[in-house]
């Protein structure tokens, strides 16, 4: 690593935005990728069915191989299904397999059904400095699970038409878990994605989140970049397909602002839009 500074609790954070094709996926893989390159430990957790974020890390999630579903439904222990990321040092993931699909109808009628990942994650015994968990685009109980497990948001938004429309309804489920289920819960952070400098339209939008979200906003945007969309299909996130490419860059600048301001170290911005 690089002696950026390790939280002193494993900071979970819920990667949410009920909008498909926002960079959620993207996002989380790269993040947790880059925050692994930087030295932490970190555990990817996939809640969505579609298993796109174990695709991307390379991750067996055929319907045979133990998957988060397990946990969720069956109460298996988190550890009988957490797999090492090939070629990243420190980076883990809980698969999803198609399985996934069912249990949002499944949850409805078993005991704890919001808090079934809290429990599975709060007896996972391996120390870890991250979670990241990739959330379905809905609002459903496997987001709800997600919300009642974490304590940080983390929401990416792509500088487009309509970016916050919607956010309406994720922030007051936010609030409603965070009064019943979840004191701790907070939107920590705000990231643009597949930001396009060069268009009026990218930086209004950019500039509208910002006066929204205020210092929620990373400073560090992520650009559009083909090298990050071809990495999935290669089973591996732009840190190890192309790790000097602006979208892997701007993926480890990201995770170095979200290691600093979480123990509350002031981010020096001189690299922040690299690519945009
Ligand atoms: P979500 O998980 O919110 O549905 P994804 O992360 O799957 O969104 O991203 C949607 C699509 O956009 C994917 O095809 C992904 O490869 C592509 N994409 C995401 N971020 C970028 C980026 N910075 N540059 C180019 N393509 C991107
Ligand atoms: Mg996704």
């Amino acid at each position: 690593g690089d002696g950026l500074p390790r939280p002193e609790q494993t900071r979970i954070i819920v990667v949410a935005n009920q909008k498909g094709g926002v960079g959620k996926t993207t996002t989380t893989v790269n993040l947790a990728a880059s925050l692994a390159v930087h030295g932490a430990r970190v555990l990817v957790v996939d809640l969505d069915p579609q298993g796109n974020a174990s695709t991307a890390l390379g991750i067996d999630h055929h319907a045979e191989v133990p998957s988060i579903y397990d946990v969720l439904v069956e109460s298996k222990p988190l550890s009988e299904v957490v797999q090492p990321v090939p070629d990243v040092e420190g980076l883990f993931c809980a698969p999803a397999t198609i399985d996934l699909a069912g249990a949002e109808i499944e949850l409805v009628s078993l005991v704890a059904r919001e808090s079934r990942l809290q429990r599975a994650i709060q007896a996972y015994e391996q120390p870890l400095d991250y979670i990241l968990i990739d959330c379905p685009p809905s609002l459903g109980l496997l987001t709800v699970n997600a919300l009642v497990a974490g304590q940080e948001v983390l929401i990416p938004i792509q500088c487009e038409y309509y970016a916050l429309e919607g956010l309406g309804q994720l922030l007051r489920n936010v609030d409603l878990v965070r009064g019943h289920l979840n004191p701790a819960l907070h939107v920590s952070t705000i990231l643009l994605t597949m930001y396009d400098g060069r268009t009026r339209l990218a930086s209004q939008v950019a500039e509208e989140v910002r006066t929204h979200f205020g210092d929620e906003v990373l400073r560090t945007s992520i650009p559009r970049s083909v090298r990050i969309s071809e990495a999935p299909s290669y089973g591996q996130t732009v840190l190890t397909y192309d790790p000097g490419s602006s979208g892997a860059l701007s993926y480890l600048e990201a995770a170095r602002e979200i290691a600093l301001k979480g123990v509350g170290v002031s981010y020096d911005a001189t690299h922040a839009h690299i690519g945009a």
